[in-house]
């Protein structure tokens, strides 16, 4: 995509000019895979359930698309940082609360160096831009397609934090 004419006069110029660099360079690592959808955010540091993350600061409003988080009914934001580099997992390590502009480590697991930084992306879509076929990992826990909260059962949501709008629209699908 770089049309850069190089015309290199230091020797500190590297590629990683043509990179935006780390919006979060002492939380997030950023492992980037020319794959479609392979790329992920790991952490560099070990935190206890329930803890503040970052707050999500930066964003954008969007149109709902593969990049964006539902922020309300109505509502969706561009992250434009490297939280946009969290995956879905059935076991998620982090809560995107979008209500408070926060993420948070999930509540009942604490988070260690190393780990992959994900969120359950039905606690924040209602339905998903693009549904896909969940590889997470998390073996009988993991929910196969992922195209939202709007086709999944409460037994099932109830096992998750979930947004104040998703949790609204949840309530009003029940008729509660
Ligand atoms: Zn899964």
């Amino acid at each position: 995509m770089s049309t850069t004419t190089t015309t290199t006069t230091t020797t500190t110029t590297t590629t990683t000019t043509t990179n935006k660099p780390p919006s979060h360079p002492t939380l997030i690592q950023v492992h980037r895979s020319p794959i479609p959808f392979a790329s992920g955010a790991y952490s560099l540091v070990s935190l206890p359930a329930g803890s503040l993350f970052c707050p999500i600061t930066g964003t954008t409003p969007s149109r709902k698309a593969y990049t964006s988080v539902q922020t309300g009914r109505d509502t969706h934001i561009e992250l434009n940082s490297d939280l946009v580099y969290c995956n879905h997992s059935c076991a998620p390590t982090l809560d995107f609360d979008m209500a408070r502009m926060e993420v948070r480590v999930v509540a009942d697991r604490d988070l260690k160096a190393g780990d992959p930084l994900t969120f359950f992306y039905p606690s924040s879509e209602w339905e998903m831009d693009q549904p896909f076929q969940c590889t997470c990992g998390a073996g009988e826990k993991c929910r196969g397609v992922i195209d939202g909260a709007k086709k999944m059962e409460v037994a099932v949501l109830r096992e998750y934090w979930l947004n104040p709008h998703i949790e609204e629209m949840v309530r009003e699908r029940e008729g509660v």
